[in-house]
């Protein structure tokens, strides 16, 4: 609608590369997000904004990593808006930011259906939670840019088998980019590092001119 048109054009003219991260409960999201700020926040602006129904627990995970945190409390809504979006984007400084990461609202249902404004949809699937998400999900994983398999060091323990999950999810999304990752191992974060790092439009430009000084 309009206001995620808004907020795509603010994000442009600012610079800012927005990811919205979408899974069910308990796929990983926060985990990743905590790894990551832990790994990048010294080299990347980072921001997040974490949307849940109820609590600030998943903020509370993300604080004192070096990242601007600001929790969005949806209430009785299942999903994240692009008026919370942007209402949560009035506490952060946009200009001198890399990255805007949205934790949206655990949830593989009606997320899909609202765009925030982002450059990029990430889906989570974690290897505890069966092959066959993106069999019962399909609408968010056929709008996904890039697909996250996340804890793969439980993968032997879960039964997880790989093929079929590659196979289920390249059946509905054969565009998608497919990345596989353990954020407790480290195992595959260098995907998800380098996606970040490339589409980082400042960060990109600071590194070019590096390199023709
Ligand atoms: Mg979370
Ligand atoms: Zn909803």
């Amino acid at each position: 609608g309009h206001l995620a048109m808004h907020n795509r054009e603010r994000f442009e003219e600012e610079g800012v590369f927005v990811v919205n991260m979408m899974s069910s409960p308990g796929a990983g999201k926060t985990r990743l997000l905590e790894r990551t700020l832990d790994d990048l926040a010294s080299i990347l602006n980072i921001a997040v904004i974490t949307g849940d129904l109820q609590t600030d627990n998943d903020a509370q995970r993300l604080w004192g990593r070096g990242a601007q945190v600001v929790p969005v409390t949806t209430g009785t809504t299942c999903h994240l808006e692009a008026d919370s979006v942007s209402r949560a984007c009035e506490v952060i400084d946009l200009n001198p930011l890399d990255v805007l990461v949205i934790e949206n609202v655990g949830n593989l249902v009606c997320p899909a259906s609202f765009d925030l404004g982002e450059a990029c949809r990430v889906v989570l699937m974690s290897t505890t939670e069966g092959e066959d998400k993106p069999l019962k999900y399909p609408p968010m994983f056929k709008l996904a840019d890039v697909v996250i398999v996340t804890k793969t060091d439980l993968a032997d323990a879960a039964g997880f088998d790989r093929e079929k999950a590659v196979a289920n999810i390249r059946s509905v999304t054969p565009q998608a980019r497919l990345f596989e990752l353990s954020a407790k191992s480290g195992e595959g974060l260098n995907d998800w590092y380098t996606l970040l790092l490339d589409s980082a439009p400042r960060h990109f430009a600071a590194r070019e001119s590096a390199a023709t000084v």
